[in-house]
């Protein structure tokens, strides 16, 4: 048998740093857990471009769609702010998006108990929450034709479709209904079906989806109420899928009940390979923090977070993801704090990689 593949790509600013402690717990698992990777990593966003002039090189594209799972840091930085749109660091992730063709991104907002004061929620809204938002993530308005700014008499309007087809629908609808399974069988679909013609046929072919997953409790709810209901009492969910424009809202507003970017891990799932697992790349929801980067401030618990979800999602260790969740709960319930996480409180923070160490040593 040959260890599952896994190709790192740190990418620019705190990328590296973060995945540096991403590496220790790779290691540990190794050692303590029978479980091996084979790890290759190499270059993505403005470090790729300084060496190959592509902020993703060909070799490294072919490479990610042979294994069986990527995990990338952050890309980009001032130093490539004035490069070419077409070489920007920011290409070299969509690139990887769009030819592994990763149409269902799921983003978790979770709170860990330790945290809980440190959301701007009342403490009881959040404490214990645990829901994961599903959003579509290659088609829809941002995609739709026609598109553009036209003339149009003597002014000009802006012009966006939002436009779906079955497929794209249920494709990732089988992706919400397959995560649903594996968690607490409840998933809510959003859309506004009550204005929208693509919101009908959502709704439509997400019930249709419903008959080959009768285990799963469905729900619809307007996208407009469900952004209202997500801030007022989150727990009421479980899964929730949505489309591309309104994902990007929800999951963002969803991500912010539970205090900082630095915690936060997403997965960008596509069609299920030959293994039966989905095409797959994990990454923070964070950026390359320029502000902080190389000053060994970073929060390394974003990436790790997303490295717990590539045991779950791609390499079947679901246990595995779960003490490695709970290992970073425990350094949280200890007090261990980066910058990002401490308030006005005036306690010293630890830096990147004593927080690394010390999830280490708790698992
Ligand atoms: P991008 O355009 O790549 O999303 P951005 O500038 O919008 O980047 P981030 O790079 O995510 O946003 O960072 C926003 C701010 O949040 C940073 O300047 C940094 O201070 C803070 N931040 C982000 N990630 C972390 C982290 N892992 N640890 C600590 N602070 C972080
Ligand atoms: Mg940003």
């Amino acid at each position: 048998m040959t260890n599952p593949s896994l190709l790192i790509l740190p990418g620019d600013g705190i990328g590296p740093e973060v995945m540096a402690e991403v590496r220790k717990i790779i290691d540990w698992y190794g050692a303590n857990r029978g479980l091996a990777f084979d790890v290759t990593e190499d270059l993505v966003g403005g470090c790729a471009y300084d060496k190959h002039g592509t902020p993703l090189h060909d070799d490294t594209m072919a490479k990610a769609q042979e294994v069986d799972a990527v995990l990338l840091g952050a890309v980009g930085g001032p130093k490539y702010d004035n490069l070419d749109f077409s070489v920007k660091p920011e290409r070299g992730l969509l690139r990887l998006r769009k030819e592994m063709d990763l149409y269902a991104n799921l983003r978790p907002a979770q709170c860990f108990d330790a945290l809980a004061d440190f959301s701007s929620l009342k403490k009881d809204v959040v404490a214990g929450l645990d829901i994961m938002i599903v959003r579509e993530l290659t088609s829809g308005i941002y995609f739709g034709e026609p598109r553009g700014i036209i003339e149009e008499g003597n002014e000009r309007v802006g012009i966006n479709t939002q436009r779906y087809t079955e497929s794209e629908i249920d494709r990732v609808a089988r992706s919400a209904f397959e995560l649903a399974m594996r968690r607490n069988k409840k998933l809510c679909s959003m859309e506004k079906a009550n204005v929208m013609e693509s919101g009908v046929l959502w709704r439509e072919v997400v019930t249709e989806v419903s008959k080959d997953y009768p285990e799963v409790a469905l729900s619809h709810m307007y996208a407009d109420a469900g952004a209202m209901q997500l801030c007022r009492w989150p727990k009421q969910f479980d899964v929730i899928v949505t489309d591309n424009l309104f994902g990007d809202l929800l999951s963002d507003a969803a991500a912010m009940l539970t205090g900082s970017l630095g915690m936060l891990p997403s997965a960008s799932l596509g069609a299920p390979m030959a293994n039966g697992r989905p095409k797959a790349l994990y990454e923070p929801v964070h950026g390359s923090a320029p502000d902080i980067a190389g000053q060994g401030k970073a929060n390394p618990i974003a990436c790790i977070l997303s490295f717990a979800m590539a045991l779950r999602y791609s390499f079947d260790h679901g246990d595995e993801a779960t003490r490695l969740e709970q290992a970073v709960e425990k350094v949280l319930a200890d007090g261990y704090r980066t910058a990002d996480l401490l308030g006005e409180e005036g306690k010293q923070p630890v830096s990147t990689s004593e927080m690394g160490d010390a999830i280490v040593a708790a698992l």
